[in-house]
């Protein structure tokens, strides 16, 4: 694989910024990775495992000269990162980020982009429930899509780039609208997540009741939402803030479901329960057709690359 920029800045030293790097070393992308965490911490790890060619203590310091640079923070603070880094950043350079929202990301973030500059969206659709600097490896985002929401009026150029090196580090990519991004990660991904929340939250407030039996019997469904309520609360918190309307839509529906499901239950209604439990393991069976999972009997609990 050829090397697609001279000098990349990874800004946020996390999961998915760690699986960036080695992916990139992996695939010999980038000259010179440099990189920029907030807190000293984070940083000091990130240099004693050799994350990052130069792990720097000023975030301006990271970008300078960088001709691509990553938001790899909750999108949360994205805009408030752009704004900071934005008197440093090389002309012609292209800035993306990471972050599980589109359309409040690019709300936030473009605003502050100076001219010459370009902004890509994106958005890896992988990702464990770990985070940190130790938390990363190269194989994170092995056949898994990547999504790119472009600027209006950004020119091919750095949009073909940013999708081969995406494709350097594993990803098949997939351009997309940023609302349309945002509806179909809420069903894919932020609902299931607050439901696993909430599930396990019930379970917990349970757990005076049963006397500690949820935790020691815990069964594969249980254990299967104790992995994804395990995700890190920061992150989670600024998906949901800043995913508001489509995740609400999507939690509408939920409740809806929810409601004919407990009615059939009451009701007695088995055709009903059949019928629904039918059309939603053909749904299961297609994600393994895809290629997106597969069909061990351990599902959630082996592997690490599972959003
Ligand atoms: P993570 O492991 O928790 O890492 C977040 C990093 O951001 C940390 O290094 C943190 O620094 C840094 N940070 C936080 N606030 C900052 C600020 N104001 N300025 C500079 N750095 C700051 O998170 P992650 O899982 O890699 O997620 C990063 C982004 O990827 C998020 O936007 C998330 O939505 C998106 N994403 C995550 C997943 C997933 O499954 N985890 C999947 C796809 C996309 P400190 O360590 O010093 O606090």
């Amino acid at each position: 694989m050829a090397q697609i920029y001279d000098r990349v800045a990874l800004i946020g030293l996390g999961l998915i910024a760690s699986s960036m790097f080695w992916a990139m070393k992996r695939g010999g992308l980038a000259g010179e990775v440099t990189g920029f965490a907030r807190s000293a911490e984070t940083r000091e790890i990130a240099r004693e495992i050799g994350l990052c060619d130069t792990v720097y203590d000023d975030i301006n310091d990271a970008v300078k000269g960088a001709d691509l640079v990553v938001l790899c923070v909750p999108v949360g603070v994205m805009g408030s990162v752009m704004e900071q880094i934005a008197g440093s950043l090389k002309k012609g350079a292209t800035v993306t980020d990471v972050g599980s929202v589109k359309r409040d990301v690019i709300d936030k973030v473009t605003p502050h982009l100076p001219d010459g500059v370009h902004f890509v969206a994106g958005h890896p659709l992988a990702g464990t429930e770990h985070s940190g600097p130790r938390s990363g490896f190269a194989e994170l985002f092995d056949n898994r899509w990547c999504l790119l929401v472009p600027a209006e009026g950004t020119t091919p150029e750095p949009i073909a780039r940013l999708r081969s090196f995406w494709e350097g580090l594993g990803a098949n990519v997939e351009e997309m609208d940023a609302d349309h991004h945002d509806l179909v990660v809420a069903v894919t991904s932020h609902a299931p997540h607050l439901i696993a929340y909430t599930m396990v939250g019930v379970a917990d407030d349970l757990r005076r009741v049963t006397d500690g039996e949820v935790i020691k019997y815990s069964a594969g469904g249980f254990r299967d939402f104790t992995r994804i309520a395990a995700s890190d609360p920061t992150m989670w918190r600024d998906v949901f803030l800043s995913n508001k309307d489509a995740t609400l839509e999507i939690l509408g529906r939920f409740t809806e479901e929810l409601f004919a499901l407990q009615r059939a239950i009451r009701q007695g209604d088995g055709e009903h329960l059949h019928a629904y439990f039918t059309r939603t393991r053909a749904i299961r069976r297609g994600i393994i057709e895809a290629g997106q999972d597969t069909d061990a009997p351990d599902f959630g609990r082996g592997g690490g690359n599972k959003p």
